[in-house]
C-alpha cells in the first residue's frame, strides 16, 4: 500500500474554490474565502461593518466569530492595522457587534 504521489494532502476539507479571493483574519491569521469573513472599513474617523465588502477605504477582516472579535479588540489589532485610532464609540459598537456573533466551532 505505498503511495508515490502525494500531491493531494491538502485536499482532505474545504477544497477552496479558484475564483475565491482569500482574506486573513486579523486575529486569528486563518486565510478564509473572503465571503466568509466580515470586512471592516475605516473611512475618515469612523469605522464601519461592511458585510458585503464593496464600501471604498482600507479595511481589515475578521471572522464572523465572537472569539475573533474579541482577540481583534483586545490588542488594538484593528487599529495597528489600519493605522488608525478607534473612538470610543466605534470599539463599543464593534464590541457589541461581536457579541451577537456566534462562538467558533472547534470542528473548524
Ligand atoms: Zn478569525
Amino acid at each position: 500500500m505505498r503511495r508515490k504521489n502525494t500531491k493531494v494532502e491538502n485536499k482532505t476539507r474545504g477544497t477552496p474554490r479558484k475564483h475565491m479571493p482569500q482574506r486573513t483574519c486579523i486575529a486569528c491569521r486563518q486565510t478564509q474565502n473572503k465571503r466568509n469573513l466580515i470586512r471592516l472599513v475605516f473611512s475618515v474617523n469612523n469605522i464601519e461593518i461592511d458585510p458585503k465588502g464593496k464600501k471604498p477605504g482600507r479595511g481589515v477582516y475578521l471572522c464572523p466569530y465572537r472569539g475573533c472579535w474579541e482577540m481583534g479588540l483586545k490588542g488594538n489589532r484593528i487599529e495597528y492595522t489600519l493605522h488608525a485610532r478607534l473612538g470610543a464609540e466605534n470599539r463599543q459598537m464593534l464590541v457589541e457587534y461581536g457579541r451577537s456573533l456566534p462562538e467558533k466551532e472547534d470542528s473548524l
